[in-house]
Order: C-alpha cells, then sequence, then structure tokens
C-alpha cells in the first residue's frame, strides 16, 4: 500500500469525522457489511470449481443458536441456489452480532430478520438483495449485492417490516458490490458516489473512483426489448425515436445495451453515462413493475442522484414514494438526467393526450427491429 492509499475502512472513518456528532456506530455497521461483500466476493470468484462447499444453509461456525433460520424461505418465484442462500447468510451472520441494527430485510426472506435477542439492538436498519442478477451465475456475467441502510423511526418495542416503509430519500447509506473481472463497491452517504476496488493482494477495498458524475446527455440505452408489445405507450415512443437514430426525431444514432442485471447496469451508467429502463408492462397487469423499491430500485435511485443522474417511475421521483409493502415492485427508468426526463415528459403527455402520433392503433404494430 503506498503512501496516500485511502481504504474503504479509512474513507467511512474520515466521513464519520466529518460529521458533527457522529458516534462510530454507523461505521462500524458498515465495516460489517464490508466484511460480508468481501466473503461473497471470494464465495462467488470460485465458480463451479467450489463444489458447493458454501452451499451450507447453516452459515458454518457463525452465529448464536436461534439465529438465521426463521423466516429463510424463497420469495417470489426467483429461483434459489446455494449461492444465494449463502450471500443472504454472510449478510445476516456479518451484521445480526454489532449491536447497531434492529432489523434485516432482504430479497431471500420473506418476513423481516430480527436480531436475535442474544445481540444487542440498535438504531439502524438494513435492507439487501443479497445476490442481484439471478440469470448470470451460470454465464459468468458480473453478479452483485445491493444494499441500504435506513434509521429505524422512532418506537420502543421490537421492529417490525412497517419501520422500513420509508422513502428512499431517507436512507442514510445505499451501495452496491459488483463482482466482475475485478470486484468493485461503489456508495454513497448523501454526499457524492465513490467506487472502491478489491485489492486482492492486501483485501482491502481502495477508493479508485472519487465522486462518481454521470453525464447529463448519452446516447446508450438498456432495455428488455422483447417485451415491447408489452410496454405503454410513452415507452414505446421513447424507444422507437432512439431506433429511428440520425434521421428521426431525435436527429442522433443510439446504442442499446441489455445484460437483464441491475447492478451491472447501473455500474456502467455511473462509469460513462446510460440510461436504463425496466418499465411498467401489461404482460402481467396486476404488477406494478419488476424491481424492488426497498432493495433494489431505492438504493440504486440514491446511488444514481448523488452522481447527478436521476430516477423515476415514469411518473415521479422513485426516493419520494412511500413504499407499502416489504417486496414491493415499482417501474425504473434511470440513468442520465436528460433522458429520464424525457421519458417522465412522454408519460405526461401521454396522459394529456398530447402525443397523438404515439396513440394510433398503427403504431402498436410496428416492430423494434423493423422500419415503420
Ligand atoms: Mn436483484
Ligand atoms: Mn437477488
Amino acid at each position: 500500500m503506498t503512501k496516500g492509499t485511502t481504504t474503504l475502512a479509512k474513507f467511512i472513518i474520515e466521513e464519520q469525522r466529518r460529521a458533527p456528532g457522529a458516534t462510530g456506530e454507523f461505521s462500524a455497521l458498515l465495516q460489517d457489511v464490508v466484511t460480508a461483500l468481501k466473503g461473497i466476493a471470494l464465495m462467488v470468484g470460485k465458480g463451479a470449481g467450489d463444489g458447493g462447499k458454501y452451499g451450507d444453509e447453516n452459515g458454518g461456525d457463525y452465529g448464536c443458536e436461534d439465529g438465521g433460520k426463521a423466516g429463510a424461505v424463497a420469495v417470489q418465484g426467483e429461483r434459489q441456489r446455494k449461492l444465494y442462500l449463502a450471500a443472504n447468510e454472510f449478510l445476516l451472520r456479518s451484521c445480526e452480532w454489532g449491536g447497531h441494527l434492529s432489523a434485516m430485510a432482504s430479497e431471500e426472506l420473506v418476513e423481516v430478520y430480527l436480531i436475535p435477542e442474544c445481540y444487542p439492538r440498535g438504531k439502524y436498519l438494513l435492507a439487501f438483495d443479497p445476490l442481484d442478477g439471478s440469470s448470470n451465475i451460470d454465464v459468468n456475467i458480473s453478479v452483485g449485492t445491493i444494499f441500504s441502510v435506513l434509521r429505524r423511526p422512532d418506537g420502543a418495542g421490537t421492529a417490525s417490516a412497517a419501520d422500513f416503509l420509508q422513502p428512499g430519500v431517507r436512507q442514510i447509506c445505499a451501495g452496491y458490490a459488483i463482482y466482475g473481472p475485478s470486484t468493485m463497491v461503489v456508495l454513497t452517504f448523501g454526499r457524492g458516489v465513490h467506487g472502491f476496488t478489491l485489492d486482492r493482494e492486501l483485501g482491502e477495498l481502495v477508493l479508485t473512483h472519487r465522486d462518481l458524475r454521470i453525464p447529463e446527455a448519452t446516447s446508450e440505452f438498456a432495455v428488455n426489448a422483447t417485451d415491447e408489445r408489452f410496454w405503454e405507450p410513452p415507452v414505446k415512443r421513447y424507444v422507437s425515436e432512439c431506433l429511428a437514430g440520425r434521421t428521426g426525431p431525435r436527429e442522433s444514432d443510439f446504442s442499446m445495451r441489455w445484460i437483464a442485471s441491475l447492478v451491472p447496469e447501473v455500474h456502467r451508467i455511473l462509469i460513462r453515462g446510460g440510461l436504463f429502463m425496466y418499465p411498467r408492462d401489461t404482460k402481467e397487469p396486476a404488477r406494478a413493475g419488476t424491481l424492488r423499491l426497498l432493495y433494489e430500485a431505492n438504493p440504486m435511485a440514491l446511488i444514481v442522484e448523488q452522481a447527478g443522474g436521476a430516477a423515476s417511475t415514469g411518473h415521479g421521483r422513485i426516493l419520494e414514494l412511500e413504499p407499502t409493502e416489504l417486496h414491493e415492485r415499482i417501474p425504473v427508468v434511470l440513468g442520465s438526467r436528460k433522458e429520464v426526463e424525457r421519458i417522465a415528459r412522454y408519460h405526461e403527455e401521454h396522459e394529456r393526450g398530447i402525443d397523438r402520433p404515439y396513440r394510433s392503433p398503427l403504431f402498436g404494430t410496428r416492430s423494434l427491429f423493423t422500419d415503420p
């Protein structure tokens, strides 16, 4: 480690010194989260050669006797693999003992996980998606972990799911780890977004990307194009205009990206700009969206906004939504500010009925990959 290297541990302590009245409790919690992320990075990096070693749901020797088992049931039909459960265990075991948390919420747990009584309980709440990118493990594409820290609202007694139902603007920290060719942790405390790269020899996360900024404009967008026939008109309009390229209304050529995983999509946007959409569609009309508000959309929205981008449902700012349930899904449009604002405007114009060409029945018959 050369002189002047900033490790994540050092960075967290320096941030803490800057916050008046900070007790150090939050820094200690974050260290526990980071320990879990490093463990998951190691586990994911072993790939198929691991031989299932990390599939032990008992979480090895960690945890007290009643810890970790309650509610460990798959939710929402996402493919459950040993790796996801192991990643979930890493986070629970690494963060439950420190005395900083009251409860945790995970994509892999139906109910909130209350800190077992053998440990002290603290004032924070942690929500996470332990292993984002379910379709990518087998094909060796980047996966990630997403997390969000909230303060427990005032109130005595036991924490509950209701404590987590706070708008995203109240997050005091949000971050993700990306397990790619290199492992990075990107996070914000509400004062910019900073990226740390895992130095495998040191075993330390080192500050490599201070103050990441998303360019305002972009010519890249990412959307699952095979859902086109289910999209709502404002989204159809936006994508068809991008595809029309230089000779269309945008007078510019665009290119499309699609990794189908939130973490690497957001990471690309942070590094070089772009737009990512998982809009509402009519495939399952009862479902408001695909991504989960509390541990996917909110933490990513805070990161994107802190980097100068924007995050919207199409109808409003994600961070201002009042959550109604732990595993709530919402539509997500995020990335370069100008493009997000344009899509929000298209939604508004559609509601006011002033997007006439895009209301014609013919519009819906145009295919993404053929000329109108
Ligand atoms: Mn996910
Ligand atoms: Mn997941």
